[in-house]
């Protein structure tokens, strides 16, 4: 529940790309490229834009993690055509399954990634391909390819250099949402096609250099793939259509098309080292380090527990419908129907916005709402938050007039929060009306009852027992696809070999 993150980065990107072009050495190719950004603007950018970054997630709170990432990035990094850059590795505490970098040497992992790779040498894969893209220039290539095509579209497609997305479902549809609220979407892509494959190739390279099996990396896009196939099934059962293609783009390579071109890249490395010779990798190391992290929602975004939403440091809880499902983005959380056509929405009301308020419901709705003409009432939301509904009319700045529907509250701790009614069109909020309303009164200060709920989950080691999955899922507190959620974990998702008995695997708590 936080503002988006990449309307600030845009900014700093927009006005460290005014710049004039100049002509580098590729470090990679060895060919000559004209840029906006030479090395030293790729620092400064990378730099400038780190400290958004910082500002906008959490880093894990885990120095032993973090030093370990940073670690096994040093040694990466040592190796490629760029080691003479000031390397930086950053786990961040998100449950997005994503990877970035920013030039001139920021790279990052998510713990939600991570809690997906098996061993060192996977991760090892993961950050080789975020360096590869900081090696062979490609934000900075964007960044030119953007300065020419006008800047009209700059801000839009700077984006793209910033977030990756090496993967995921939740990164990409979270990405997708905040980019179409940017009104640029469609005009947004990631990294090129060539550019994917190129630091895909770069990172089994490296992999290979520091002695690790480059098999690793035809593993770890299968982490991707299967995270794909998971979301596609999950989304099946609970009967939803399934979440659009990763390659929502058409410049972007498909998983497939990565996976077929990394196993040629694994066999010919492979072929330059026909002993073998390759060091363990790492699975015990990497296992233990990430043993105890978070596992999804944690306790700073809030989380989602079947039908409840629970937000501890904010001191909040609501309920949804039944049947209807909860999505909790960094800015706001909406509880949405089933048929996907009306949601009320949550969102913390600014500090500002109070002061210059003195927190009158009816002047908040006015002045940050727009609202014109409608009925209001007062209500007590939870048994004891004092609350504003309005239904009528607003105005917009350029005088459009829309209707609105919409509760104030009171919450604790000198909070007050939004509760918008949001239809695809005035029908469907009509349909919804009654569910909504229900909802709103299930609008709570977290009590005693939702304490233990409001627990995060964390991953664990455990010995594979002889009941398997299963067994494991039983016991874990996973409310959704239980046991495939466990198979997608340890990898072995869609028929791949199970674990050996007793062997150590992953669990979450
Ligand atoms: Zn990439």
């Amino acid at each position: 529940m936080r503002p988006t993150r990449l309307s600030r980065l845009l900014c700093i990107w927009s006005v460290l790309l005014i710049g004039a072009c100049a002509s580098v050495t590729n470090p990679v190719t060895g060919e000559r490229e004209l840029t906006v950004m030479d090395e030293r603007a790729e620092i400064a950018a990378g730099a400038k834009a780190h400290q958004e970054i910082l500002k906008e997630y959490a880093l894990v709170d885990n120095a032993a993690l973090q030093l370990y990432v940073d670690g096994v990035g040093q040694k990466l990094a040592a190796q490629s055509q760029r080691a003479n850059l000031k390397w930086t590795f950053t786990v961040l505490d998100t449950p997005e399954v994503n990877a970035f970098a920013l030039p001139g040497g920021y790279v990052y992992v998510t713990r939600g990634l991570l809690a997906y790779l098996d061993n060192e040498a996977e991760l090892a894969g993961v950050v080789g391909h975020e360096i590869g893209h900081v090696t062979a220039r490609h934000g900075a290539q964007r960044a030119t390819s953007q300065a020419r095509a006008g800047w009209a579209v700059l801000g839009a497609t700077v984006l793209g250099a910033v977030v990756e997305g090496v993967t995921g479902m939740r990164g990409v549809t979270q990405a997708a949402s905040e980019l179409a609220q940017s009104g640029a979407a469609g005009l947004i892509a990631r990294y090129g096609r060539e550019q994917e494959l190129q630091a895909d190739q770069l990172g089994a390279d490296y992999l290979s250099r520091l002695h690790y099996d480059p098999q690793r990396m035809v593993d770890v896009i299968q982490v991707l793939k299967d995270q794909e196939r998971y979301a596609a099934d999950a989304a099946k059962a609970a009967g939803r259509a399934p979440p659009a293609a990763p390659d929502w783009l058409a410049s972007h390579p498909s998983n497939d098309e990565r996976l077929a071109r990394i196993r040629e890249t694994a066999a010919r490395l492979k072929a330059t080292q026909p002993g073998g010779g390759w060091a363990d990798d790492g699975r015990m190391r990497f296992l233990r380090t990430i043993d105890g992290i978070t596992f999804g929602d944690g306790r700073e975004q809030g989380v989602v527990r079947g039908r409840q939403f629970l937000h501890e440091p904010l001191g909040i809880a609501i309920t949804a419908p039944e049947g209807w499902r909860i999505q909790n983005d960094t800015s706001q959380v909406a509880l949405v129907n089933a048929a996907g056509d009306a949601a009320l929405v949550l969102r913390v009301l600014p500090a500002q916005l109070l002061r210059q308020t003195g927190n009158d419901h009816q002047a908040i709705l006015r002045q940050a709402l727009g609202a014109t003409e409608g009925r209001t009432e007062r209500l007590t939301l939870g048994g004891n938050l004092s609350a504003t509904y309005y239904n009528g009319q607003r105005r917009d700045a350029d005088g459009t007039v829309s209707a609105l529907e919409a509760t104030i509250v009171n919450g604790p701790a000198g909070r007050v929060f939004l509760l918008a009614h949001l239809g695809a069109d005035a029908a469907a909020r009509e349909r919804a009306r009654a569910a909504m309303r229900q909802a709103e009164l299930s609008f709570r200060a977290l009590g005693a009852a939702d304490g233990a709920l409001a627990r995060p989950w964390r991953l664990g080691l455990v010995p594979y027992p002889a009941g398997g999955f299963a067994q494991l899922a039983r016991s874990a507190p996973l409310t959704e696809l239980a046991e495939q959620q466990l198979r997608l974990l340890n990898g072995v998702y869609g028929g791949r070999p199970l674990p050996k008995p007793a062997e150590l695997v992953k669990t979450v708590q």
